[in-house]
């Protein structure tokens, strides 16, 4: 039976918009690849606290996010206009970050907290003053795990931010200068992305970039090019999102089509091979989103946050082992169940 015969058996998918033509490439390049065994991870954080362009979706307590500059933001971006800011806890002074963390380790399950924020004109996020902070929280509570949004940065700068402690740097990697240009308003190279992920890359911080899928106003422009950009650097991973248009001004992003996603899913899962790639929580809602999360599984992903409705059927239709994560894609801390272990030595 082929993959797409298998698929029409599973209910969540009854109607479903599927392209056949791609899911038999799905099946070919796997079959080729012998890689039906390799396991999927699919992450549940304890609940959703916002869905965004750049960030995955944690516990709102045991793994908040902060933003240094409240709602402030200089680029606006068109995909965006600071609304990824908006539920993050403000954390505008060094102190004020001190004082909610503590409180909250000493209140609620703190896992781990991301530092995030606005950027200014050159899309840069100045966080050299709350390094001494996050070495003292460090210093008192070692399993804390700190992330960063790390925005664009040059290597003494990447380099205080991992001497100060933390663990995880994150940015977004775009491969397309019209998009720099016209979505970002930001009058840099593609290079200084890829001159951050490098010095980034250069440290000890686990590096995990985000490439938004359909950035460009919702189509596909810049993708391969930052698929090449990260396969020339150590990342610890890569996570693909895509982009939400619900975020933007009405009618200036169209949804991507989910076949050129799968298509995406397709070349980064045969760029980077070695890493683990994630299809991170910001996605189209309803159909669209369940026919995207099968490509991720059929593409070979290795995890998925908040799967959709029938990402797990199809995960055992085409046999992949499958393991649910109670805990955010990117930061790995939390209990791992395994789904169906049976699958994995079937197909
Ligand atoms: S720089 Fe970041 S926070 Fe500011 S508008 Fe762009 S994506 Fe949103």
């Amino acid at each position: 039976m082929t993959w797409l015969q298998k698929l029409a058996a599973i209910e969540a998918l009854e109607d479903a918009p599927l392209d056949a033509a791609l899911v038999a490439d799905f099946e070919r390049t796997a079959v080729e690849a012998r890689a039906t065994g390799r396991e999927i991870r699919f992450s549940t954080p304890t609940f959703k606290a916002y869905s965004s362009c750049e960030l995955e979706g944690c516990g709102k307590n045991s793994f908040p996010a902060f933003s240094v500059t409240a709602a402030g933001c200089a680029l606006m971006c068109d995909h965006c206009q600071a609304k990824i800011l908006e539920p993050m806890l403000p954390a505008t002074s060094p102190e004020m970050l001190e004082r909610k963390v503590r409180e909250l380790v000493a209140t609620q399950d703190l896992q781990g907290f991301l530092l995030s924020g606005g950027s200014n004109r050159r899309n840069e996020i100045r966080y050299e003053r709350y390094y001494p902070v996050i070495e003292r929280l460090k210093r008192d509570y070692p399993a804390l795990k700190v992330a960063i949004h790390s925005a664009l940065l040059d290597a003494p700068r990447a380099r205080s931010m991992a001497d100060a402690g933390v663990d995880t740097a994150m940015m977004d990697v775009i491969g397309a200068q019209e998009t720099i240009e016209q979505v970002y308003h930001l009058a840099r190279p593609v290079a200084d992305f890829e001159a951050t992920l490098e010095a980034l890359c250069s440290t000890s911080m686990e590096v995990v970039p985000h490439i938004v899928i359909g950035l460009h106003y919702g189509r596909i422009l810049g993708e391969p090019a930052a698929l090449d950009v990260v396969s020339r650097h150590r990342v610890h991973s890569l996570v693909l999102v895509v982009i939400m248009p619900f975020y933007a001004k009405p009618g200036t992003f169209a949804t991507p089509e989910t076949s050129g996603i799968g298509r995406i899913f397709m070349e980064a899962r045969s760029r980077i091979s070695d890493q683990q790639v994630l299809l991170g929580c910001a996605r189209p809602p309803g159909m669209h989103r369940r026919v995207t999360d099968a490509y991720a599984v059929m593409a070979g992903l290795d995890g998925i946050a908040f799967p959709a409705d029938g990402a797990v059927a199809v995960a055992e239709a085409i046999g992949r082992p499958a393991a649910q994560q109670h805990a955010c894609c990117s930061m790995k801390a939390g209990r791992t169940i395994k789904l169906h272990p049976r699958a994995a030595v079937a197909a």
